[in-house]
């Protein structure tokens, strides 16, 4: 078949990825969509998956999606007429520790509430299951009914005939040399026609779904795909005699899992130390290869099998399998569209669960499309978290060998990635360690996570309940409290919007009204078509035509990328200045008495009000000071440039020896006591700004703005669900994410983010309550339960802040 010479959408990749995307794009109602692949249909990652299907994630909305490619694919088989080997034998998750054990039962909690079958079962019901396991030292495990096992490289030709059926067109043998653009979006592609002459495909949406390949690919776009190849190693036995069906199993703690398929038996592994592979880059004849084996590297995890399921010390080996799959920074995938080049859109880097993940993942990347977003929050796999210096290979090529093991090793909370840290610094970096930060890192930023007392160990011990950080966390937070702070939030995002029409562009795109006078600060959401959060920010008048937005450091390619999406006709310009700033966030009742001492400028409530923002004089410098706080307490945000922020932190700290620096934990435990929202957990994309309880940010008769018809229509048709902040009752209850919600035994909602209330006294969480038809008070009158790792721990849900709920303390 010819290729055609323009397409609505060239889909790059025949794996699993791009054939679920045709597969949903083409259910969508899309035409015109032509898949090219360079040589055969799954010939990349796909075709050697072990095929594992299960639905136990870390999250609701990855859970969702799980669950959704389990469905579809039991249905593909009745559709297609391939066989796509899917079976829902179950899967086994047993625990050797009881770290582990307490895992997998909030995530069995979580699995629940997305309605998956979960059972926590016993170490004799598990030997029930599974004869074959030595089951002395299993501590806990859970059984999923409806989690299986298929042919990946099927389950991928099954979507490509599927998408067929439905009118796409595949083209194997066509490589794509290169996306074409106009300097603002995609334009067509290239590839390399039988006779050797380049040609062209027209087309006004391309979906890189080239796996492995993918990143090098995106570059050439200047579009930032941060993925690795790292090597991937499984075996199969001979047949064993007298196996019988067996669910899947998973042996975190032993970094194994175990498929049993025709009889014989399949070992997986996920070393803790990856092997990193294609750093001169992937040979161009590569088509269903695999790499060569490394008896040594898997050793150990076979070892630990002898022992876990005794039929390893007798049963010949099959094939050692080693192939490559392309891991990235923060083990998950990319989707959505590059915020460099419009109408590129990615689907990759799948961390070993593609198979598991493209279904799920090209139905909502297919909406996505089609309506211009997400059908939900997809924050944690949005391609616009990616940092721009994360296109570097040698970071990369570090980070994957970490990566690759986290997967089975314990998901802590807090845990800290290892290997290819410190790029991003503050200029106060050597001052906090001096100092006794111990750092964590987000988008690549070193920032102070706690301060270690002198002779502590500077090291997380991570744990389930109250981590070794605890009570240095409650000293950093009862001095916010009740005396004064200091934390380095110069990770913050900043970003300057300035020209003739900023301020009109930015009430365009602002729910709130920031056409005010300079010098003031205005708290604000940008909001979506459906009245979604899709930013969390402060605008700051800095003069007539220019304003400042700050941003979390997570978000700005974000925040950047709705921006510039936005912008149109207005004239303004558009700049990431966060390396150009640092930021002091000075904090607590005693804020205004540390201030005067290092600077002449006056500080009290007529001089310098709430709200407001000023120059003042630091040190022997200059600071911009913004009286806002995230904690709850009376307190300054100093903006100083970088140059002189160690000689302003050198003045404070000298004129304030008591100042005590508090970290991001502090942060965090002071503002979820003040029920400040935190983006990406209990505010998204999702999240109805007046559902949120941000409606005091949102002023509908300023004019119009992006999200203004759904707030009015909000208005008229009532909250169905209100962000309620909760106390537990259980001191040592940690709630931390996602944790299920109980109101009078019935499950109604998940945590949204949760920390402790060192002041309270008690763990605090967030989260959304159904309100239908109800008032607040109605909603409120019941008995709430938070379940925590399988036990209900009851808790007491509150409207209003629980601390300061008046919000006097800011003002004083
Ligand atoms: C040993 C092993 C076990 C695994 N087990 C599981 C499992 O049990 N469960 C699970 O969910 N996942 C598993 N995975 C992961 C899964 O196989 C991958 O995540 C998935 O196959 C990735 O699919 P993909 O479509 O993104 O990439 P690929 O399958 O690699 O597809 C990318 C395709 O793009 C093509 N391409 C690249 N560049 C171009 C170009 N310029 N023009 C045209 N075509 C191009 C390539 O030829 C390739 O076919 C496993 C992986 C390995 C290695």
């Amino acid at each position: 078949m010819s290729l055609p010479t323009h397409a609505r959408v060239v889909i790059i990749g025949g794996g699993i990825s791009g054939c679920s995307v045709a597969y949903h794009l083409a259910k969508a109602g899309w035409k015109d969509i032509v898949l090219l692949e360079r040589k055969q249909l799954t010939c990349g990652t796909t075709w050697h998956a072990a095929g594992l299907i299960g639905q136990l994630r870390n999250s609701l909305n990855m859970t969702r999606l799980a669950k959704y490619s389990a469905d579809l694919y039991v249905k593909l088989e009745a559709e297609t007429g391939i066989a796509t080997g899917m079976r829902q034998n179950g899967s086994i998750t047993v625990a050797l520790t009881a770290a582990r054990r307490e895992e997998i039962l909030r995530q069995a909690g979580l699995a629940r509430a997305f309605d998956v079958d979960v059972n926590e079962v016993s170490p004799a019901e598990v030997k029930a299951m599974y004869p074959h396991l030595n089951v002395k030292d299993v501590v806990g495990a859970v059984h999923l009914p409806l989690d299986g096992q298929c042919d990946p490289a099927n389950i991928a030709m099954a979507l490509a005939k599927g998408a067929r059926m439905m009118g796409a067109t595949i083209h194997e043998g066509v490589k794509v040399s290169r996306v074409l653009d106009d300097g603002q979006r995609v334009t067509g592609v290239e590839y390399l026609a039988g006779d050797g002459e380049a040609a062209v495909i027209a087309c006004e949406h391309v979906v890189n779904c080239g796996g492995m390949w993918g990143r090098d690919l995106a570059a050439q776009s200047g579009v930032t795909l941060p993925l690795h190849a790292a090597e991937h190693f499984y075996l199969v036995t001979e047949p064993v005699q007298g196996l019988g069906r067996l669910p899947v199993l998973r042996v975190p703690d032993e970094c194994a899992y175990y498929k049993e398929d025709a009889g014989k038996m399949m070992l997986g592994a996920f070393e803790p130390k990856a092997k990193p592979w294609g750093m001169a880059g992937i040979p161009e004849d590569f088509c269903f290869d695999s790499l060569p084996e490394d008896f040594e590297h898997f050793e150990p995890i076979l070892g630990m099998a002898m022992n876990r399921l005794p039929m390893f010390e007798t049963a010949g080996i099959h094939t050692f399998f080693n192939g490559p799959e392309s891991f990235t920074p923060d083990d998950r995938y990319y989707l959505g569209e590059a915020p460099e080049l419009g109408n590129y859109w990615v689907a990759a880097g799948y961390n070993s669960i593609g198979i598991v993940s493209s279904g799920g993942a090209g139905m909502v990347l297919a909406h996505w499309m089609t309506e211009g977003e997400p059908p939900f929050d997809l924050w944690e796999v949005d391609i616009r978290r990616a940092q721009p210096f994360q296109r570097n290979r040698k970071y990369l090529q570090e980070r994957v060998t970490e990566t690759l093991g986290l997967l089975y090793a314990d998901h802590y909370p807090y845990r800290q990635v290892e290997t290819a840290r410190g790029v991003r610094r503050s200029p106060l970096h050597g001052h906090l360690k001096d100092r006794g930060a111990v750092f964590g890192e987000v988008a690549g930023w070193e920032r102070a996570n706690w301060f270690a007392r002198p002779g502590q160990e500077r090291e997380y011990r991570y744990a389930w309940g109250p981590q070794n950080w605890f009570d240095n966390q409650k000293a950093e937070h009862m001095a916010v409290r009740q005396g004064v702070g200091l934390f380095d939030m110069s990770s913050f995002g900043k970003i300057r919007v300035e020209g003739r029409d900023a301020c009109a562009f930015l009430q365009r795109v602002c729910g709130n009204n920031v056409d005010v006078e300079a010098g003031r600060l205005v708290y604000t959401q940008m909001l979506n078509g459906r009245g979604g959060i899709e930013s969390d920010l402060t605008v700051t008048r800095l003069s007539e035509t220019a304003y400042l937005l700050v941003v979390p450091a997570a978000t700005i390619q974000r925040d950047l990328a709705w921006l510039r999406r936005h912008l149109s006709e207005d004239f303004a310009v558009i700049t990431d200045v966060t390396a150009g700033e640092s930021v002091l966030c000075l904090m607590g009742p005693q804020a205004r008495d540390v201030l005067a001492r290092v600077t002449p400028d006056a500080l009290d409530n007529a001089a310098f009000p709430f709200g407001t923002a000023r120059e003042i004089e630091l040190g022997y410098g200059l600071a911009r000071a913004h009286r806002v706080s995230y904690v709850g307490e009376l307190g300054w945000e100093l903006y100083i440039s970088a140059d002189q922020t160690a000689h302003a932190f050198e003045a404070l700290t000298e004129a304030a020896p008591e100042l005590t620096m508090c970290g991001l934990h502090t942060l965090d435990s002071c503002r979820i006591e003040k029920a400040f929202r935190h983006f990406g957990h209990d505010i998204t994309d999702e999240d109805h700004v007046l559902e949120a309880g941000l409606g005091f940010a949102v002023k509908t008769a300023k004019g119009d703005f992006i999200g203004r018809d759904a707030v009015l229509r909000k208005r008229e048709t009532g909250l169905q669900r209100r962000m309620v902040q909760f106390l537990l009752q259980d001191p040592l209850a940690m709630a931390y994410h996602n944790e299920p919600i109980y109101r009078n035994g019935d499950l109604v909602g998940t945590v949204t983010s949760g920390n402790y209330g060192h002041f309270l006294g008690g763990p605090v969480a967030m989260g959304y309550l159904p309100c239908a038809g109800q008032t607040a008070a109605e909603m409120l009158d019941a008995r709430f339960e938070i379940d925590i790792a399988g036990v209900r721990i009851p808790a007491k849900a509150s409207m209003a802040p629980l601390y300061d709920p008046k919000g006097e303390r800011t003002k004083m």
